[in-house]
């Protein structure tokens, strides 16, 4: 709404038009399928406005939402602990909870220590801008996850880009940089929009030869790659080689909040010069006890759960393929269903969220113009009777929408 006392349109009200232009574009066309509130949640089903929907649109990869040992615990941190704390982590907010989740992590990866903060994005933010200085640098691919992307923004050192898993232009880029300048490598394991994996091992190669920190964000990653769900450097058989191994606690963990593990140094210096962790209060018991349960539960049915989720991803990046989709260079749980253009994204979206599949295009800006998409994450939850079904909606609403 244009406020009367700014009578000419201004640079804050324009993009509020812009913003407000496209969503009514979405609305006039039935396809604006953002924000739907989910009233019930029964394994890989949803209630929304009354219809049950197959759950296409998750990051609950092993299907951890409703696990009756994470739901207990954080119903026992409440009775013991309450709903929130006295505050930062630094002064009065940690709890013995608190401790016990990043000694969890630190386990779980097999490192020295662990921070937690209240969200993955949070984490990127702090902990980038944190590390990064006047005078460093930061080389971030250019398929990285937004939060990363604000992390390099916010950082006082230099901000550098290499092509999507480009290794030689990751290595001109760390040629530019000054041989005595700090240089973190930043990337995520798998990518968020796609669905491919990063090469670490050429990755770690580079970063030593030039004598760089790597980070890499796990968050699509975590419960998903490796036999034991440890993520990339289980995939790759590399213990050990990512110097900050950062995580969400909202997609594979059925919480909120994300993490950094990593060496000694590293953590105690984040717990005192972060600002996202220094100035943000702590993660409230519930969330943090429901987060311990997550890791031992991944600890004790990771294996398992793992082998269902990539039978299921197999069987449902065949079927599409089979049914003539273009799913890009996916191999892993998140699966676009490329459609190139905007109108047909939100046709075929229609059509899916009408006969019974919960599923969301991806339009610009989150990625580049002429690249939309639905984007499919297929978890552990589903059955195969479940994506044989999704697989008929998908080719039905493809056929109308003239993907297929
Ligand atoms: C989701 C995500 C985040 C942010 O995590 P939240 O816990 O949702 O704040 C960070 N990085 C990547 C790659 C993500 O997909």
């Amino acid at each position: 709404m244009l406020r009367e006392n700014i009578p000419v349109r201004d640079g804050l009200q324009w993009k509020i038009d812009a913003m407000l232009d496209r969503i009514e574009w979405a609305k006039a066309g039935e396809a604006y399928y953002y924000q739907q509130a989910i009233s019930e949640i029964d394994g890989a089903w949803v209630v929304t406005n009354g219809q049950r929907k197959l759950m296409f649109a998750t990051y609950s990869y092993l299907g951890l939402l409703e696990h009756p040992k994470i739901k207990q615990a954080a119903q026992e941190a409440i009775v013991k602990y309450g709903t929130g704390t006295h505050g930062v982590r630094l002064l009065g907010g940690t709890l013995d909870i608190h401790l016990q989740l990043e000694e969890t992590i630190a386990r779980f990866h097999n490192r020295d220590a662990a921070i937690v903060f209240s969200s993955g994005y949070v984490t990127n933010l702090a902990t980038i801008s944190t590390l990064v200085g006047k005078g460093d640098w930061v080389i971030s691919d250019k398929w990285n996850h937004a939060s990363i992307v604000d992390g390099c923004v916010l950082a006082r050192g230099k901000f550098v880009r290499f092509r999507h898993n480009d290794m030689e232009d990751l290595e001109r880029r760390l040629q530019q940089a000054p041989p005595d300048a700090g240089k973190l490598v930043v990337a995520d394991a798998v990518f968020s929009m796609d669905g491919d994996i990063f090469p670490l091992p050429e990755a770690v190669e580079l970063c030593r030869r030039y004598n760089a920190r790597l980070m890499i964000d796990e968050a699509h990653s975590l419960g998903v790659l490796g036999e034991t769900g440890r993520g990339i450097e289980e995939y790759y058989g590399m213990e050990g080689v990512i110097d900050v191994k950062m995580g969400t606690l909202s997609k594979t963990i059925p919480a909120v909040g994300g993490y950094i593990a990593g060496d000694e140094d590293l953590i105690l210096y984040l717990k005192h010069a972060a600002r996202g962790f220094v100035f943000s209060a702590a993660l409230p018991p519930p969330v943090t006890a429901a987060c311990i349960a997550g890791f031992e539960v991944i600890e004790t049915e990771g294996v398992e759960r793992n082998h269902v989720l990539r039978r299921n991803v197999e069987h449902f990046l065949t079927g599409l393929k089979e049914r003539g989709f273009d799913t890009g260079v996916s191999v892993t749980p998140i699966v676009p269903i490329m459609t190139y253009d905007d109108d047909r994204a939100m046709q075929m979206t229609r059509y899916c969220q009408e006969h019974g599949v919960f599923v969301l295009p991806v339009l610009p800006p989150a990625v580049p113009h002429g690249t939309s998409r639905l984007r499919a994450n297929v978890t552990a939850a589903h059955t195969i009777e479940d994506i044989d079904f999704a697989l008929d909606v998908f080719e039905a609403a493809g056929k109308e929408a003239g993907v297929i």
